[in-house]
């Protein structure tokens, strides 16, 4: 047990990080395995990031591959390299984007920052450089890089670094509220308005699907007013909610979409921003484009790319996305009796992702440490909710078996 060790974890409580670590040693479909020996159902895939489950060796003999011939080349100048090529070709293909163009990055909040940055850039060189304020959601996680820490829509993200907003020009408009959305622009004023970034479905901040119209009344909204759309599918990308992209299960056309986590699912690093050709255009055409002064060592990282092709490779040869989308009734027919416990105040499910929200009295703590010495983890989401988001390869059988030891542990007030 390493309770002394210099690490320091991301967003976590060290005193209590330090004194209760679990090392996970190893991982298999959707189970992972810690340093002392246990098996865990792994409900949270990890950080929502495992979408073809732990172990894949064929990843890990193409990263060797990949590997051995070049680790990477950058892409600053006309540099490329073929795996990077190969993946934005691929992303185009699947993206719900017509003809978009694909940024490619490390993660989701460089993503982020790099969606935001693109957005002001593309006001700017559109010669309406008013337009630089960022809009997001009240609850919405989008990272914790300059910009996503800015338009956090988690107050405490942004809260002690001094001023409001590390990024000046940032505004929240409510969850899904959209007469009241339309109150803040009109109060900012469209002229200000640069973009506005919305997960499809709100993932950290406690799994909130978004209310029958809103998406479609969000994107129009943005479209009447000349503000970039711009869908943070770090979570749903790549299938979670049954379809690709939740942008296609919600039918909408965004002018950016932002991806990382499922990409990969996890087994390299690697985030991406899908760009509409309008937005594109201008940095494309012709002797005077601008340059979009953005970008980062590991934008395209070779291995990274490599390993995303056989990730979605993967996802194809298995279906996988049609069977997150068979297995999403499963889940919510599963956790639906948790609600009757008197401990929960809500069950929500989107895909094949859940959130089951504790009342504020309940010490969930103690709810999760229950559920892993009986096989389950799970972690705890804004709002004293329960993380349920596990890899596509999960059956049926180990859904019931999930839900049954939550339901164990949920039968009293904790
Ligand atoms: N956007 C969303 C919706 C996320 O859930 C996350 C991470 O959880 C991010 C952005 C940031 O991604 P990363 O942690 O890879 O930087």
């Amino acid at each position: 047990m390493s309770t002394h060790s210099p690490l320091w974890h991301p967003q976590t409580h060290m005193p209590t990080a330090g004194r209760d670590r679990l090392v996970i040693a190893s991982g298999d479909g959707a189970w992972v395995t810690t340093e002392d020996g246990q098996r865990l159902l792994d409900l949270p895939a990890g950080l929502w990031h495992a979408n073809i489950g732990h172990g894949r060796t064929r990843i890990a003999d193409v990263a060797a591959a990949q590997i051995r011939t070049l680790e990477t080349y950058h892409l600053f100048g006309a540099h490329a390299n073929r795996p990077a090529l190969d993946l934005a070709e691929r992303l185009a293909g699947l993206l719900p984007i017509e003809d978009p163009r694909i940024f490619l990055t490390s993660g989701g909040s460089d993503s982020i920052d790099t969606a935001c940055k693109l957005a002001r850039r593309y006001w700017q060189v559109a010669g309406r450089p008013g337009k630089k304020v960022i809009l997001s959601r009240d609850g919405a996680y989008h990272g914790l890089h300059g910009f996503g820490t800015s338009i956090a829509g988690l107050d405490f993200n942004r809260d002690g670094y001094g001023t409001e907003s590390l990024v000046p020009e940032t505004a929240r408009v409510p969850r899904s509220d959209l007469a009241e959305t339309a109150a803040v622009i009109e109060r900012i004023g469209a002229d200000a308005i640069a973009a506005i970034v919305a997960e499809p479905v709100i993932g950290t901040g406690g799994v909130y699907a978004p209310p029958d119209g809103y998406l479609a009344g969000l994107r129009e909204l943005a479209r009447q007013n000349d503000i970039l759309f711009i869908a943070d599918e770090v979570i749903t990308g790549f299938g979670r909610t049954g379809e690709w992209f939740a942008c296609q299960r919600w039918d909408i056309e965004p002018d950016m979409i932002v991806m990382a986590k499922g990409i990969t699912s996890g087994y390299l690093p690697l985030g991406a921003v899908g760009i509409a050709p309008h937005v594109a255009e201008p940095f494309f055409t012709g002797a005077e484009a601008p340059i979009f002064r953005h970008g980062l060592t590991y934008s395209g990282h070779a291995t990274a790319c490599a390993v995303a092709l056989e990730n979605l490779n993967i996802l194809d040869e298995e279906d996988l996305v049609a069977r997150a989308a068979k297995l999403e009734p499963v889940l919510a027919q599963a956790l639906a009796p948790l609600v009757d416990s008197p401990s929960v105040q809500e069950v929500r499910t989107a895909g094949l992702m859940a959130g089951v929200q504790l009342k504020p009295e309940v010490d969930a703590g103690k709810v999760v440490l229950g559920a892993r010495e009986n096989g389950v983890l799970t972690r705890l989401l804004a709002g004293n909710t329960l993380h349920i988001c596990p890899p596509f390869v999960i059956t049926a059988e180990e859904i019931e078996y999930a839900a049954g030891v939550l339901a164990g542990q949920l039968q009293a007030p904790a």
